[in-house]
């Protein structure tokens, strides 16, 4: 097994090269091909198995074909901590590398002009956590019009943080693209009644995936 059994074009290979990724892991196995047939996604997967890499390398992919003039979102991955949403950031940015896709990250307790102007300069692939997105949006600095990639990680923690409101903000606004004319993944350690009610509500015709 290795990653050229899906096409995922020649920047992602080569990038996926780079990191010296050589065989997929069990959810990047089963995983990005779902994803790459544009199905909506609930995996459980735990922190360490590589399930950072089986949503961003199809979504930077497919957002590659999105970049146009457009500076806004096309994807958004949500996540609980400041430093997730810094890890998934760096891996966005090895996985980009020599595309035209550039990813940004947004998080609490930082900055907040500081990130307003590296919004400003152009993002496609925004990682973020919940409550500074929602300060964010209020704000009027960013707009979800054009989000076709919408991914929550480690959705499981972000709910027992009591990010919910926030996440039902995001996603519910008037803004953003409804379920079925996005694409929805969801990533989650378990499988409790509050992430099967979130499912149900964000996710359209889902494949249900634990490794
Ligand atoms: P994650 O579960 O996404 O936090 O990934 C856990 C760690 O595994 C990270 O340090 C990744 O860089 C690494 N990793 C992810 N996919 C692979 C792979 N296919 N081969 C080797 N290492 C990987």
């Amino acid at each position: 097994e290795n990653f050229h059994d899906v096409d995922m074009g020649e920047i992602i290979m080569g990038n996926i090269t780079l990191t010296r990724y050589t065989r997929p892991t069990p959810v990047q196995k089963y995983a990005i091909p779902i994803i790459k047939a544009k199905r909506d996604l609930m995996a459980c997967a735990q922190t360490g198995s590589g399930k950072t890499a089986a949503f961003l390398l199809p979504v930077t992919q497919e957002n590659g074909k999105y970049v146009r003039r457009k500076q806004f979102p096309i994807s958004l991955v949500l996540a609980p901590t400041r430093e997730l949403a810094l890890q998934i950031y760096d891996e966005a940015r090895k996985f980009s590398y020599r595309s035209r896709v550039r990813p940004c990250v947004v998080y609490g307790g930082a900055d907040i002009g500081q990130q307003i102007r590296e919004l400003e300069r152009g993002c496609h692939l925004l990682v973020a956590t919940p409550g500074r997105l929602v300060d964010m949006m209020e704000r009027g600095k960013i707009g979800l019009d054009y989000c076709k990639y919408l991914v929550l990680d480690e959705a499981d923690r972000m709910l027992d943080m009591g990010f919910e409101p926030q996440i039902r903000r995001i996603v519910e606004q008037d803004t953003m693209p409804p379920k079925g004319a996005r694409q929805t993944m969801m990533f989650s350690a378990t499988f409790p009644k509050e992430i099967q009610i979130l499912a149900r509500d964000f996710l359209e015709e889902y494949i249900f995936l634990a490794v």
